[in-house]
């Protein structure tokens, strides 16, 4: 694939990955392309070549590899897995429509659950390059990064709650992600996630706003992606809710890409299998699993509420939904499932939310009254 010029390679957009992916790929020469961001444009350009009942990552990630394609690269990379669920047809079935529409030699994809060395291969693949130092290099920082985000998302999502003027904290996070996408190397890194940090500790924030903590489940690509899931978090934050997402790409990366002896602690994975056990007991397929256990999981750690966003017509996590009734014997913490598609209404969306914030406030507070009335 070597070629004269820089080679041009666009990501499909979830969430913050693509801060990722360009560190990994300029580390190698090869010139990243960051497609426009997820519009309604986006989804409409890939709905024309969609099957009708697809679900709507699949949309999202067709419609970026279109827009990518009009501002000419030379390659769109789609990471792809087996799956249990429609995701195993995903990567095929983009390939048809690209080959269609004539772009398909530019259709490359990386195995990602072939893990470590998938990454590895692909990038040899895609670059000529062999050196192994430069390779695990590449890698590195783009793991590396990958976690450094998800933990400024989680102090974003702190002061978002907090915050005494609504929109301070985004301003701050949007210029901490661009200050950790400068970064070129490991020391480089260290230094942009305590200035990212610190510019977001700036936001004025009021200590005596009631807050009430909110962990985010479901499928992995609406947990992250913005314009998918109508920016719930935003939403939320506006409510007073600091959320937490329980599914994360870094905790995705330490089970399917991280080698065995770097990982400390259990994975997510590992959780899932142990806290789902009772309720279900193997795999079937997308996040149910994960979901299903991150249920328990907030629920053991006292969290306020949970809320289980999927795509319309998601087998898995309408599986794991129907399991949730399920649940209540054992967890008492309130659940809230937002199914969301193209045609999701904003309006009766934001209302779900204001009165699932609204009881998880009540329910908090008459807890707060009887724990008092215990100790008197
Ligand atoms: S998990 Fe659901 S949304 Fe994701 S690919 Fe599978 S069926 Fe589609």
């Amino acid at each position: 694939m070597k070629k004269e010029h820089p080679i041009k390679v666009a990501f499909p957009h979830m969430g913050n990955v693509y801060i990722a992916w360009a560190s990994a790929l300029k580390k190698l020469g090869v010139e990243p392309f960051i497609p426009p961001y997820t519009s309604k444009k986006t989804l409409e350009l890939a709905t024309k070549y969609s099957p009708d009942s697809i679900c709507l990552p699949y949309k999202l990630i067709l419609g970026n590899f279109l827009q990518a394609l009009e501002k000419d690269v030379d390659y769109v990379a789609m990471i792809s897995s087996p799956g249990i669920c429609r995701l195993g047809e995903y990567g095929q079935s983009i390939r048809n429509v690209l080959k269609d529409l004539g772009y398909g030699s530019k259709y490359i994809e990386l195995q990602l659950y072939d893990g470590f060395k998938g990454m590895y291969n692909f990038l040899i693949n895609l670059t000529g390059i062999k050196n192994p130092i430069i390779l695990i290099k590449a890698i590195n920082i783009a793991v590396r990064k990958m976690f450094v985000l998800d933990r400024i998302e989680n102090l974003f999502s702190y002061y978002r709650a907090r915050e005494k003027e609504f929109g301070t904290a985004e301003k701050y996070y949007n210029n901490a992600l661009a200050i950790i996408l400068d970064a070129q190397n490991v020391k480089e890194l260290k230094k942009a996630e305590k200035e990212a940090a610190a510019l977001i500790k700036q936001t004025p924030i009021d200590l005596t706003r009631e807050i009430v903590n909110v962990d985010i489940t479901g499928e992995i690509f609406l947990v992250q992606d913005t314009f998918s899931n109508q920016n719930i978090e935003k939403e939320l934050g506006k409510l007073g809710v600091q959320t937490r997402r329980s599914l994360t790409v870094s905790g995705f990366l330490k089970d399917a890409i991280i080698p065995k002896w770097f990982k400390k602690g259990e994975t997510h994975l590992e959780r899932a299998f142990r806290m789902a056990k009772p309720y279900l007991s193997r795999d079937i397929g997308g996040d149910a699993l994960e979901s299903v256990s991150d249920v328990a999981y907030a629920n053991e750690r006292g969290v306020d509420g949970i809320i289980h966003i999927s795509p319309f017509t998601c087998m898995p996590e309408i599986m794991s939904q129907n399991i949730f009734p399920a649940m209540r014997e054992n967890c008492d913490i309130p659940i809230l499932t937002l199914i969301m598609d193209e045609q999701s209404g904003r309006a009766g969306y934001i209302t779900r939310l204001e009165a699932f914030v609204d009881l998880i406030k009540r329910k908090k507070f008459i807890k707060n009254k009887q724990n008092k009335l215990q100790n008197v």
